[in-house]
């Protein structure tokens, strides 16, 4: 309770209550879809299912259940080795699904499935081809793990017909180690992010940082300058909050003139766009930004 009345005014939000959000959420009655956005109380929901521009109404969905392989230490997903068998009728029924609901862009995002021997990617990339099946106007970014490495994987999901892949490298390099689950580092990620580049080179490409975990100025910079240099096309950044006591602190609440500074640098170092500020998750109005920016 402390820690929350401690908390930067920047980072207090107001109860959702326009139109747009106010239809969506009406909309998802009876669809038995789950959207991260609900269960993980985003503070960012009626910015991104309610802006002016209901083609751009965006939401995130969690494929391949609730429990995850690994434990990175700023995330609260639960863990274990062994999590439930994928349900063969998800890639069908999400897509069914979200072709009835009145969304213009659809972030799909999974655990990681190290206990499978594709990491689920075949699931997730039928999911895709479903979804692009069903509702063939809905953009769809997907927001993968890194396969172990296997990026055979990553291919796969990145010729499945989405619109953007998307895989996070969370932090800087240096912190990497203290950040991520052990099986996940640095150059690994940035070895997913090129091999989706290299799969279909017309494909988006993007990753998200967490700022606020301890990182310098010029770990940050150079972790740009690395993503850049393998043409990496979206970069976001947002405050890390600390899950519970058991989750990793925060070393630092980064006021929002720092985060518009980053978003400006990244834009100097030649991305494509970038969503920067204290509340900002990766998902953060995606669609939007990828109407403006993308398909202008
Ligand atoms: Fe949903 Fe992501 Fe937007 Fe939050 S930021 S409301 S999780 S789409
Ligand atoms: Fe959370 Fe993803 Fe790490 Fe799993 S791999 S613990 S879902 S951040």
């Amino acid at each position: 309770k402390r820690t929350h009345t401690r908390l930067p005014e920047w980072l207090k939000t107001p109860i959702p209550s326009n139109e747009n959000y106010k239809r969506i959420k009406n909309d998802l009655r009876g669809l038995n879809l789950h959207t991260v956005c609900e269960e993980a109380r985003c503070p960012n929901i009626s910015d991104c299912w309610g802006g002016d521009n209901k083609n751009a109404a965006t939401a995130t969905i969690m494929l391949m259940g609730d429990t995850c392989t690994r434990g990175c230490r700023f995330c609260s997903v639960g863990t274990s080795k062994n999590p439930a068998p994928l349900d063969p009728h998800e890639p069908e029924n999400t897509a069914e699904a979200l072709s009835r609901w009145g969304l213009g862009y659809v972030v799909l995002t999974s655990v990681d499935r190290d206990d499978l021997l594709d990491g689920g990617a075949r699931h997730f990339a039928e999911t895709i081809i479903k979804i692009k099946q069903k509702a063939p106007t809905m953009l769809v970014e997907a927001l993968t793990g890194d396969y172990a490495g296997d990026l055979e994987q990553v291919k796969l999901v990145a010729r499945s017909g989405l619109d953007v892949y998307a895989h996070n490298v969370e932090t800087t390099e240096e912190l990497t180690p203290m950040v991520r689950d052990r099986r996940a580092t640095f150059r690994q990620s940035l070895r997913v992010l090129k091999a989706a580049k290299e799969a279909r080179p017309d494909l988006i490409t993007k990753t998200s940082i967490m700022l606020g975990l301890g990182e310098t100025e010029e770990q940050l910079w150079a972790t740009l300058k690395e993503l850049r240099a393998i043409d990496v096309d979206v970069v976001t950044f947002g405050q890390y909050m600390r899950p519970t006591k058991r989750h990793m602190k925060v070393e630092e609440y980064v006021t929002p003139a720092v985060f518009e500074m980053w978003r400006q640098r990244a834009l100097d170092l030649g991305f494509l766009y970038c969503a920067s500020g204290p509340l900002v998750r990766s998902s953060y109005k995606a669609g939007e930004a990828f109407i403006e920016n993308v398909l202008k």
